[in-house]
């Protein structure tokens, strides 16, 4: 029997659904995360309202979090089982003018492709392009909250709370 999880999917504006799905097997190069603490970002909030021009229904919210690597693909040698890691939701070119200039965060190839939402669940798949990059860092606590985050926790392990 296949292991699942608790996944929160965005199916209309203002319509979150919790869901129970497999946990991901990783891929090549891919990693699979337990997600120990996930906070909500404005982007998080303002999709919840009305969307998102990037992230067609139904759409994972939850991009800014602390997590433990529970898996890791064929080929992966900088990560292991067990390092706690923090990452970036997306993963900019390198190549655009506005990489260029310094603007990694407005890259122009930044879409939903290359965007690893899914955080508000117990664990997150992250694609060969995200694991690949430097936007994962390994985070000395699982206690702490990633940096950019607003102050309003929304998923806890541990907690059915929403807020
Ligand atoms: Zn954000
Ligand atoms: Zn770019």
């Amino acid at each position: 029997m296949t292991a699942r999880m608790r996944q929160a999917v965005l199916s209309a504006p203002r319509s979150l659904e919790l869901r129970e799905v497999e946990i991901p097997t990783p891929g090549s190069g891919e990693l699979v995360v337990r997600v120990d603490l996930a906070l909500t970002c404005g982007t998080d909030l303002k999709t919840y309202r009305r969307g998102h021009p990037k992230l067609p229904f139904p759409t994972l919210l939850g991009h800014e979090y602390t997590g433990t690597v529970a898996r890791v693909g064929a080929g992966v040698s900088a990560f292991r089982e067990g390092d706690p890691i923090v990452a970036a939701p997306s993963a900019p070119c390198g190549d655009c003018s506005r990489c260029a200039r310094g603007l990694e965060n407005l890259c122009q190839h930044i879409d939903g492709s290359t965007m690893a939402f899914g955080a508000f669940a117990d664990y997150l798949l992250l694609p060969t392009w995200c694991a690949a990059t430097c936007s994962i860092a390994r985070w000395g606590s699982r206690s702490r909250p990633a940096p950019c985050s607003s102050r309003w926790p929304a998923w806890s392990l541990g907690s059915s709370a929403w807020t």
